[in-house]
């Protein structure tokens, strides 16, 4: 696949993520450059596709569609009109998200067919703990204290007394942080473990930095407060009910999952002329001293590898991969880019008869077969590997092909090549089922059926030599027609909103029409959330 010099400006673009989607329908809207997308995988989506098991969608992740940017919710809507009960009958529409909310105006589209949609979801997750369900947020009330007994938090609170009388000085890793705020009772019930099984790697090897910077606004005084302003409420108010309406998370969701949203993108962008190529890797990028002038693309079905010369070249493959493409003189941008850390994500997906229905369920309890009423679940025993258990169906029904049944994800914050990363599947779907036997949520034998899908690099991580970062990005601004976008292709905590931002401005820059090329890194460079936060923000909201 050869193009000659003449005839129309190419964008090659790896990856055919939300970030390169967007950037392809973007050009394709605003300018006369052909984009040309890659992607190694079998669908488009990227870690924000829908994987279709047997009529059973799987969300990797469980993807809320919120954003500040009225931009992003008029080009979501304009993808996929809110569903009409929602479009028709309210004027303005408030969804939420991680303490922040954005009112926006349903435009009324047609939607192509009825389940072309997005519904607006209510949030519900709550925490899984001592085989019993706290709130999420955690709050200081008649539930939490039953669920602790009346010792243990007598305990927590002396611990979080002796904590503020002598904190540790120099607070200088994670622990240290949490300690300091709530004492080591606390820290070693409700945050050890879980920030622990996230990242992988001892709370005691992590930079109290890190936790200033990425959990803020912790303080166990709002949770006094908050506690004493609303004294021991019965466990039933949770649902909802008696929580501030503004404080009611609200989302958007693609009626058949996330993936919905970017087949879609795609199907307009094929409609318009631009070229997705799956199972296609960018596996060489040919390049001078300040230009991309080709990139060597492979074909992983048939091993063929092509050629194509390109005038822009959008990047969301992980940095770690663009710089050995690229292959610098300096030895320090490969070496920092070499190493820059992640984190790697499996979701088994189990379709169940029924799950157990647990005692001292609140917030709305169970349905008769035994479903919890959350979207999610935080898994917080000890003694599993568990992280986080998603219940699709209450995500959108249409997320499963037989009603009747319960469809989970069973997630797993793990790293390429661990002891559950290798797993083959079947043994894989019996670990995941034993373990949510074992705290007491399942029966095996209900079982029906189960996949399993894994995610590299799910997680840009900001340790170890992330700090020298600045380093590889100065090498790859020098190149005037490289554009580093999104996720993994910038190395940052972005959600889709900031992929398909970066992606607008990286087509502003291509087409002369904004801001200069580094503004690309402004995106989402000031911004407190960020789904990581939210699996410690229950902390931060405490
Ligand atoms: C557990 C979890 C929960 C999340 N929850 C939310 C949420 O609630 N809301 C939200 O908005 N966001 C959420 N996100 C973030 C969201 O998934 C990402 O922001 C989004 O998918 C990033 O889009 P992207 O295009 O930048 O990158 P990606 O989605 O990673 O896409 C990059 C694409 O590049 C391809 N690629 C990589 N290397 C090559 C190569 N060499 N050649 C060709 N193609 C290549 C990959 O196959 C992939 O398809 C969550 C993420 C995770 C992991």
């Amino acid at each position: 696949m050869s193009t000659a010099n003449s005839g129309p400006k190419i964008a090659a673009i790896a990856g055919a993520g939300p970030a390169g989607l967007t950037a392809a329908l973007e050009l394709l809207r605003r300018s006369n450059v052909v984009p040309l997308i890659f992607d190694l995988d079998t669908q488009v989506g990227g870690i924000s596709k829908t994987v279709n098991y047997r009529g059973n969608r799987m969300d990797l992740g469980g993807h809320r569609f919120f954003s500040k940017s009225d931009w992003v919710m008029r080009w979501w809507q304009e993808i996929l009109p809110i569903a009409e009960d929602i479009a028709g009958s309210r004027e303005t529409t408030r969804i939420s998200y991680q303490r922040q909310s954005h009112e926006f105006r349903p435009q009324k589209l047609a939607a192509t067919s009825s389940d072309a949609v997005m519904l607006v979801r209510q949030r519900l997750s709550r925490i899984y703990y001592r085989r019993r369900f706290f709130d999420y947020p955690l709050k200081l009330n008649a539930g939490t204290v039953t669920n602790m007994g009346l010792l243990e938090t007598a305990r927590i609170g002396f611990s979080y007394g002796q904590a503020q009388l002598q904190p540790r000085v120099p607070e200088a890793s994670l622990e240290d942080f949490f300690i300091n705020r709530f004492g080591d009772r606390l820290y070693r019930t409700f945050f050890k473990d879980y920030t622990e099984k996230v990242w992988g790697v001892p709370c005691s090897e992590i930079s109290a930095e890190w936790g200033a910077q990425r959990i803020k606004g912790l303080s166990i005084a709002k949770a006094l407060t908050h506690g004493l302003k609303t004294p021991f409420r019965s466990a039933r108010d949770t649902a909802q009910r008696n929580t501030e309406t503004s404080l009611i998370e609200r989302f958007l969701y693609p009626k058949l999952g996330p993936g919905q949203m970017w087949e879609e993108v795609a199907r307009r962008i094929a409609l318009q002329g631009g070229t997705i190529r799956l199972q296609h890797r960018v596996v060489g990028i040919e390049r001078n001293d300040s230009q991309v002038t080709a990139v060597t693309v492979r074909d992983e079905g048939t091993g063929v590898v092509s050629r194509v010369r390109c005038d822009h070249f959008v990047s969301t493959m992980p940095v770690r991969d663009l710089v050995a493409l690229l292959q610098p003189n300096d030895q320090r941008v490969i070496y920092v880019a070499d190493r820059l850390p992640y984190r790697d994500f499996m979701t088994a997906g189990l379709l169940v008869r029924k799950m157990r229905a647990t005692t001292r369920q609140s917030a709305g309890g169970p349905r008769a077969n035994g479903m919890p009423p959350d979207n999610w679940i935080y898994i917080q025993e000890p003694d599993v590997k568990i992280g986080r258990l998603q219940v699709f169906n209450n995500w959108s029904p249409a997320m499963v092909a037989d009603p009747e049944t319960i469809w989970l994800g069973l997630e797993y914050f793990c790293r390429v090549g661990d002891e559950l990363w290798s797993m083959d599947n079947a043994r894989f779907l019996e670990f995941a089922a034993g373990e949510l036997e074992r705290i007491g949520l399942l029966d095996r034998r209900d079982v029906l059926d189960g996949t399993v899908v894994r995610v590299p690099k799910a997680y840009p991580a900001y340790f170890g030599e992330y700090r020298e970062f600045g380093r590889v990005r100065s090498y790859l601004d020098r190149f005037s027609n490289l554009y580093p976008v999104g996720r993994n292709g910038m190395h940052r905590y972005n959600n889709q909103d900031h992929s398909m931002l970066a992606a607008s401005r990286a087509v502003d820059a291509i087409t002369g029409t904004g801001g200069e090329k580094s503004s690309i890194w402004d995106v989402n460079a000031e911004d407190g959330y960020h789904e990581e936060i939210d699996e410690v923000s229950w902390k931060a909201a405490l």
